[in-house]
């Protein structure tokens, strides 16, 4: 056997050893080659009289992370090649049978007669998790990084080598939709208790359990391929299915608003899957699975949430000659909401870090917030106390500016205020060393105008987290007129080390996600204003794939900074650059009903003691005008919903704010939630055609106003048939 990804053994005992462990990758991963070796191993095993048996496990830290997503966009650009060759029905018939190849192997694997058993230590997701479904026993180990589960979901996949059947036939039905749906990474002793997996044990003791199961006569046949098998919520067609099925339906409709295609196929596979026998299970499965790989929202999400993000992530933005930097020490001053989450994701990541505030004790306050944090992640039992009191030890609360002075990299998270912001900039550039990096965590003052106050400006740049910074995954880094490489390389280093997703945007107002974000709740305002009932505009925004509500969001961000914003827009540029009806909507808000949004309890919403928050009901008052909701076109509030933002998104690209697609579709679903299905606010644009957006904007122009107008850079791709990505790749090359 002429193996490349599998090392093959078997012992004294006759049972046999496939150790994967692919040659120059750092984790396994699914492609046509180990496809086929898994398969010859079968085969091998099976024509051997002497082997028992055989175990699968993983030469490497983790077990596999799973398919090579690239692979599988590799299938859908031969199934276009075929059907402008061949046609449409040899090309899908070529389609169907690769992309249902590794079904066929599991069930090979499952049905060969030999009994199989996975021994999973580390990661095992997606396809090798499906693996080691298909495999008769499976041990885990209870490495506090093992993590096993089917996330396909998360890229608008879903699990296409048989993880559907199995998972159906393993647990209850509500429980393995619950599982499908979320795609959640599931620790070992709750994949114990979910029947998931049958043995947890320690890292080194895994191969051994494995193989004693064998040894000890385990069985080689699924429990679905034994005879008169029932499935743990018995029939599809019974009492028991009409209680799961039709709140099944429900649910899904109140989760996805019907945008992800993935999770109806879910819903579908499992539903007529469980109504089959496992062989036919499986081909339903497969039907959904290359029908799932050709949507738009599949190539939208596997583009932007796994490619471009890891891009990012592995430094795609980084100054290709600015060595690497090597941060130790940390400063951050202002040790306020922003300044205390900073400090506590830094020093997560092992740095150190000096917490500097006008006195020791709002620094010290800050450093609590640490101590709140962590001792959250040990009650969830994610940490330890001895995690705790390292952390706590690496962060130094100070009020004294001297304590900076052997920082690598200090971050300013002081009021939003200019001259606060100078004041502090000079005091800190008094003591730090000559190569430190200054960064600014504003999220509204243009970095250039800051780098004023600043004696070494190329030394300069933004650093704009957002709230809460523990949660939020997005960084925007923003490169002033005068920021350096070095600058810019050293934050992209930190933030890779706190493990965020880094953006690179050059300086404007509102940066990118802020702008983009200010045009939708803008745009629920408008709604508010026009008399679309408040609840109407919350569910649009969410059907439309937002997270929240508009309103809910305005909440969230307080209403109170919203004004503050605006009314500072106004000085600095003039009353056209602002919404006079919006800000009207605002001052009545807080200055005259005291409404700040979530931090006083009172906002757009209510939010009562032990109750869930609900919609203030005196906002019908603040309405000029009152719509009847059945007048209202809902398909139409929700495009105006994500029109106004992608319009916004792509005005950066022309305004060069943005400079790479990549990162604003990246950058508009972490920062902000814009509907994931769509692939990223650019890539709504492009999967929808730059000729129809236009079109749908010039439509909602005339009807609302100019906040639709199509910026040129736009209007160009839509006369030549462009993509975002496209005139990228053009100017990359
Ligand atoms: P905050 O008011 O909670 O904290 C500011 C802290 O700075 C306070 O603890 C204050 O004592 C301290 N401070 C003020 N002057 C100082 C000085 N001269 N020296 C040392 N410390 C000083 O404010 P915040 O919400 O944390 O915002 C801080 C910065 O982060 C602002 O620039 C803001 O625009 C930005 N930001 C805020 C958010 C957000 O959602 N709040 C999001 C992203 C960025």
């Amino acid at each position: 056997m002429n193996l490349q990804n599998f090392r093959f053994e078997t012992d004294a005992d006759g049972v046999a050893l496939a150790t994967w462990d692919c040659p120059g990758r750092s984790m396994n991963v699914i492609t046509q080659a180990v496809i086929d070796e898994i398969e010859a191993i079968v085969d091998a095993v099976v024509a051997d009289p002497a082997v028992k048996g055989c175990v699968i496990t993983s030469g490497k830290d983790n077990f596999s992370g799973g398919a090579d997503l690239t692979m599988l966009q590799g299938l859908g650009l031969e199934y276009e090649k075929l059907k402008r060759e061949q046609g449409e029905e040899p090309a899908m018939r070529h389609f169907f049978e690769a992309s249902r190849r590794l079904s066929l192997v599991f069930r090979k694997l499952e049905t060969c007669g030999k009994p199989f058993a996975a021994a999973v230590s580390g990661i095992c997701l997606g396809g090798a998790f499906e693996l080691a479904l298909s495999c008769h026993h499976r041990v885990v180990s209870d490495d506090p990084k093992t993590r096993v589960g089917l996330p396909e979901i998360k890229v608008g996949l879903f699990p296409g080598g048989g993880g559907t059947q199995r998972v159906a036939r393993l647990m209850q039905t509500g429980d393995a939709l619950q599982m499908l749906f979320k795609g959640e990474q599931i620790r070992p002793a709750m994949a114990k208790s979910m029947g998931l997996v049958h043995e947890v044990a320690g890292k080194d003791e895994i191969v051994a359990k494995a193989k004693a199961w064998i040894l000890a006569g385990g069985s080689a046949v699924a429990p679905w391929d034994v005879p008169k098998f029932k499935a743990p919520s018995g029939k599809v067609y019974s009492p028991a299915g009409m209680m799961i099925w039709p709140p099944a339906n429900a649910i899904y409709r109140r989760e996805t608003h019907d945008n992800y295609p993935a999770a109806k196929a879910i819903l579908a596979s499992v539903y007529e899957g469980l109504q089959l026998p496992m062989d036919l299970g499986l081909k339903v499965e497969s039907r959904y699975f290359a029908m799932i790989l050709r949507t738009k929202e599949a190539a939208a999400m596997i583009r932007t949430l796994f490619i471009s993000m890891g891009e990012l992530n592995k430094g795609a933005r980084r100054p290709k000659d600015v060595p690497a930097t090597s941060l130790k020490k940390v400063g951050v001053v202002g040790a306020g909401f922003m300044g205390a989450g900073v400090a506590y994701v830094t020093a997560n990541a092992g740095l150190e870090v000096v917490l500097v505030d006008q006195s020791s004790e709002a620094a010290e306050k800050g450093k609590a917030y640490a101590h709140a944090l962590i001792t959250g992640q040990i009650n969830k039992g994610r940490a330890k106390t001895a995690d705790r009191d390292a952390l706590l030890a690496r962060i130094t609360a100070s009020a004294d500016y001297a304590d900076l002075a052997d920082c690598d990299l200090v971050i300013e998270a002081v009021f939003e205020d200019p001259r606060v912001k100078a004041e502090v900039i000079a005091k800190v550039e008094a003591v730090i060393g000559p190569d430190t990096i200054f960064a600014s965590n504003t999220s509204t003052l243009p970095i250039s105008g800051l780098a004023k106050a600043s004696s070494r400006p190329e030394q300069f740049v933004g650093i704009h987290f957002f709230s809460p910074v523990e949660k939020m995954m997005l960084v925007e880094i923003i490169k002033g007129e005068a920021t350096g490489d070095r600058a810019l390389a050293t934050a992209l280093d930190y933030v890779r080390t706190v493990k965020k997703t880094p953006i690179v945007v050059n300086d404007a107002r509102g940066f990118f996600a802020n702008r983009c974000v200010g045009a939708y709740i803008l745009e629920g305002h408008k709604m508010l204003n026009e008399g679309v009932p408040p609840a109407m505009i919350e569910n649009a925004g969410k059907m439309a794939g937002m997270p929240v509500g508009p309103l809910s969001l305005n909440d969230e961000v307080a209403l109170d900074l919203g004004l503050k914003i605006a009314k500072a827009t106004e000085a600095q540029l003039g009353p056209d650059a602002v919404d006079p009806a919006q800000k009207a909507l605002l001052v009545e808000l807080v200055e005259t009903q005291g409404r700040l949004g979530r931090k006083n309890k009172k906002g757009f919403y209510d939010y009562p003691e032990g109750a869930p928050k609900r919609l203030w009901p005196g906002l019908k008052d603040l309405q000029p005008t009152r719509l009847d909701p059945d007048t209202l076109d809902i398909a139409e509030l929700k495009h105006r919903l994500l029109v106004v933002q992608a319009l916004e998104a792509a005005r950066t690209v022309g305004e060069g704010v943005i400079t790479d697609p990549r990162e604003a579709d990246v950058g508009s679903i972490l920062g902000f939630g814009f509907a994931p299905f769509t692939g990223g606010a650019l890539s709504y644009i492009d999967f929808m055609g730059a000729k129809d957006f236009v079109a749908l904007a010039e439509g909602l122009e005339a009807k609302h106003g100019p906040r639709f107008a199509v910026p040129d850079n736009l209007r160009a791709l839509a006369e030549t048939g462009g993509t975002f990505y496209g005139e990228a790749a053009k100017k990359a090359a």
